[in-house]
């Protein structure tokens, strides 16, 4: 498989966005809640226009699944998902919102729920992940599609097994050094109180899948 390369200022920028710009790394978690809730939002808007989407509240939701044997943290949602080719615009090139473009396309004015724009939030995932995979199903496409980054090398996508539209956003956390432990996010209160600090404006539910061990 052909590994693509991030664009060289998007290398900079990724690094950068990894190690300075955030001062907490929890906040990674409000970023991908965030991005969920507009994926969420888009179908919501899309539906107010085309008559054959219907919007039922009851489908719509954000899942949270720790799992403390793969060291994995999933943020999962029911949105409107990436095809192929946002996965590669969206997610491949930094500083590039999709949720931005999607705000001018739809002409919604500012004001609306809708809250990404920079186009950076995403990375912070690998302030805490060694690896982020993302498995996404575009209500636009009968395909879903894996994209797989460990960060600053690059991205690899591929086509994958999802029967619902939404996307799933797997974490492998960092390994603990001796300075540093990343365990507290796969602990259940932990990201329970990360959540209601950062995210309980959200107006879709977040559930957690708890799995005992
Ligand atoms: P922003 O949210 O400011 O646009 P991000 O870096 O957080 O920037 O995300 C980049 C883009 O990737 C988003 O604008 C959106 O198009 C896409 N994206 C990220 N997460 C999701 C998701 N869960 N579902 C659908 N699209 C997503
Ligand atoms: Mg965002």
């Amino acid at each position: 498989m052909e590994k693509k390369q991030f664009q060289a200022e998007s290398k900079r920028l990724l690094e950068m966005m990894i190690n300075s710009i955030y001062t907490k790394k929890e906040v990674f978690l409000r970023e991908l809640i965030s991005n969920a809730s507009d994926a969420i939002d888009k179908i919501y808007y899309k539906a107010l226009t085309d008559d054959s989407l219907t919007f039922n509240k009851d489908d719509y939701y954000i899942k949270i699944t720790p799992n403390k044997e793969k060291r994995t943290l999933t943020i999962s949602d029911t949105g409107i998902g990436m095809t192929k080719e946002e996965l590669e615009t969206n997610l491949g090139t930094i500083a590039k919102s999709g949720s931005l473009a999607f705000k001018k396309e739809n002409e919604i004015k500012d004001g609306h729920d809708i809250i990404g724009q920079f186009g950076v939030g995403f990375y912070a995932a690998f302030m805490v992940a060694k690896q982020v995979t993302v498995i996404s199903k575009s209500l636009k496409s009968e395909e879903a599609y894996k994209w797989v980054s460990s960060g600053v090398d690059g991205y690899t996508i591929e086509p994958a097994e999802k029967n619902e539209v939404g996307t799933d956003i797997i974490l492998t956390l960092k390994d603990n050094t001796e300075d540093e432990s990343y365990d507290e996010f796969l602990n259940e209160w932990r990201i329970k109180e990360i959540v209601k600090k950062y995210s309980d404006f959200i107006r879709y539910p977040i559930k957690m899948e708890v799995t005992k061990s």
